[in-house]
């Protein structure tokens, strides 16, 4: 990486993933903010194609708070199995629909904080809620932004909490949903965790 500075390197990113990503899609499929929030939920530790599988299923049998709430752990988790971890989001998803029902008049919660204390709900998934749901600037960290901040030298890598500040404080705020989305595309295109083939790469080879 050459002496440029994190600003000039952030332009670059951003000029260069406007390019690659004009207009990134959310890739989780869902109709209202309740059934982005399951299916965000379902995504821990599996892949989007998985969970845009699995959701027609369970939307189909359910897909308010009120509905989902009269299906039985065991229902919910036969369906979503295939996207793993299935036991705990299936409590999850059933204690969550229950109280939003019984707090927030069965409405998906507009604040980070009222979000984070939904069972299931962590600062990630509250956050790609906020971004995507709600259109509220925000700056989800997940493992692929994680590793490429670090590669690109615009955060220590230290923790996910130190990766969002460090880029919300280099990217303009306007830009951090639809950079959110850029970083992740590119990243499962060409930023793997290994294996990465630096000459065929649009972005470092340009720092
Ligand atoms: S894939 Fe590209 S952006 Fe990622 S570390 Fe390798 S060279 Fe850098």
């Amino acid at each position: 990486m050459s002496g440029s500075s994190k600003q000039e390197r952030a332009k670059l990113i951003q000029k260069k993933l406007n390019q690659l990503y004009p207009d990134p899609k959310i890739p989780l499929k869902h109709t209202s903010p309740y059934t982005l929030l399951i299916a965000v939920l379902l995504s821990a530790q599996c892949t989007d194609a998985r969970v845009n599988q699995i959701t027609p299923l369970l939307f189909a049998k359910a897909k308010t708070p009120l509905a989902m709430s009269k299906l039985s752990i065991a229902e919910i988790e036969k369906i979503i199995r295939p996207c793993g971890l299935s036991n705990n989001k299936a409590k999850a998803i059933r204690n969550l629909s229950k109280q939003l029902l019984e707090n927030h008049a069965g409405r998906v919660p507009k604040t980070l904080k009222e979000l984070e204390a939904l069972p299931g709900v962590g600062h990630k998934t509250a956050s790609v809620v906020m971004a995507q749901a709600f259109h509220v600037p925000a700056f989800p960290v997940d493992t692929h932004i994680h590793r490429n901040a670090k590669r690109w030298g615009l955060s220590s890598g230290k923790s996910v909490i130190q990766t969002e500040k460090d880029l919300k404080a280099v990217f303009k705020e306007q830009s951090w949903t639809k950079l959110h989305l850029q970083i992740i595309y590119f990243a499962r295109e060409y930023c793997q965790a290994r294996g990465h083939k630096k000459d065929d790469c649009p972005i470092c080879s340009m720092l």
